[in-house]
């Protein structure tokens, strides 16, 4: 039993009150992604929900409570950049199944989702869609009330897509009328797309997500194909520029990739059969490529177990693979990346798996450790308050046992979590 008055194993005390005090953090190694170096015997001084000093020897002040993490591997929190929290239970495949619920049904579904997320080390998690527009505000703003437990969530508020494209619910007769929930972000026109980012801004988005190709997942969707034009996606950055926002472009076919790029997105989602142009154009312009390649693993395992609808089945036949390969590519490349799990497509809390796929398909395990720290921090703007345990920023903390530089795959067995100066797990 560690000495802290307000930590019991295995009880959640992230939602009592904490005075503003200090905390220490005897760390064993800490992981520093911005050098991309492992630092040893560091004590890590946290003030209120912010870090205050981290070295070697530091005096700990009298009165700090101390928390003693000096055989384990402490690093920042980690950060997924392609998460769909708020879309309800896991489970079933077919996203028709949506309209079997309320919206108040999907978002108290959700609470969970953000729990377990929180719970296996991720401390943010940038959110790009939903299902039915602005659970996912409900969701972080329920969070950021202390309602509920969750990563920071940052969000997109809905899918700006065109009429029947990836981000719209589909594979209905054309005679049903959906709500306007499930059709908020539809858009066919530059006008229309700016009109939707207007929407989305004064709802309180963080962020901007459209499509540029079909999907996998959606009915009557072709992901070889491409959705809304470059002058569409132009209209996108440059609106979502005015309100100071970033936007995320999902892609799989080559030219959906290269004209969102061309656009001047933040970044490219999933970036499936991205080209040799596509990953020039990508170097050039500096944009994060965001790349699931964990998840088809759960498509394939729900499509053996019958939950995975045949067309989406066939959507995927190949893809994966290709994903896999152009990853290692754009690793070896020197492009960009980023940490995105889709997760959604696995169950919440999964999310670390990738990373050792990551490291199969190119990368070292310090690498993929950037991509969902530093380099995700960076995507989201907030390199100066997230991504690496400095002063100043955020009190996001995890850590391991083991030396995750050697098994990155230690990442999926998180055991101490802070966030926000908060302990959640220990
Ligand atoms: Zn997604």
């Amino acid at each position: 039993m560690r000495k802290i008055p307000w930590v019991v194993p295995g009880i959640l005390i992230g939602c009592l009150p904490v005075a503003a005090q200090v905390i220490a953090i005897k760390a064993g190694s800490l992981i520093d992604p911005d050098a991309g170096a492992a630092l040893a015997d560091q004590i890590i001084l946290i003030h209120g929900n912010k870090i205050d000093a981290v070295g070697r020897g530091l005096a700990i002040p009298s009165g700090a409570t101390t928390i003693d993490l000096s055989n384990m591997t402490i690093l920042p929190g980690l950060i997924d950049c392609h998460t769909h929290l708020a879309d309800g239970a896991h489970g079933d495949g077919d996203p028709i199944s949506q309209l079997k619920k309320s919206a108040s049904r999907v978002v108290l579904e959700s609470v969970p989702n953000a729990r377990v997320t929180l719970e296996a080390g991720f401390t943010t998690v940038r959110d790009v869609g939903v299902y039915r527009a602005l659970n996912d505000v409900a969701l972080r703003d329920a969070i950021n009330r202390g309602d509920i437990i969750g990563p920071r969530m940052f969000v997109a508020g809905a899918y700006i897509t065109i009429t029947g494209g990836a981000g719209a619910m589909t594979g209905l007769a054309p005679d049903i009328q959906l709500p306007w929930d499930f059709h908020y972000g539809e858009a066919n026109s530059p006008w229309e797309v700016r009109q939707k980012v207007r929407l989305l801004a004064h709802d309180g988005v963080d962020h901007i997500k459209v499509l540029s190709s079909g999907a996998v997942l959606t009915h009557g969707s072709n992901p070889k194909s491409q959705e809304f034009t470059l002058e569409e996606l132009q209209a996108a950055v440059d609106e979502a520029s005015h309100f100071g926002l970033r936007v995320a472009a999902h892609a799989h076919s080559p030219e959906g990739i290269k004209d969102a790029i061309r656009a001047g997105v933040a970044s490219v989602e999933h970036a499936t059969m991205i080209d040799d142009e596509g990953l020039t154009l990508a170097k050039q312009h500096g944009t994060y490529l965001d790349m699931d390649i964990y998840d088809e693993e759960c498509i394939q395992e729900s499509g053996r177990k019958g939950k995975t609808p045949q067309d989406f089945l066939e959507h995927d036949r190949e893809l994966g693979q290709i994903q896999r390969d152009n990853f290692r590519k754009a690793v070896h490349a020197g492009l960009r990346m980023s940490f995105g799990t889709d997760a959604g497509v696995c169950a919440h809390g999964e999310n670390a798996r990738q990373f050792a796929w990551m490291v199969k398909y190119g990368m070292t395990p310090m690498q993929a450790i950037q991509s969902a720290t530093s380099a995700a921090a960076d995507l989201l703007g907030r390199a100066h308050e997230l991504g690496s345990i400095k002063p100043g920023k955020y009190a996001d903390i995890i850590a391991v046992s083991g030396d995750p530089l050697r098994d990155v795959s230690l990442l999926e067995h998180v055991q101490f979590v802070m966030k926000d100066g908060k302990v959640y797990k220990h």
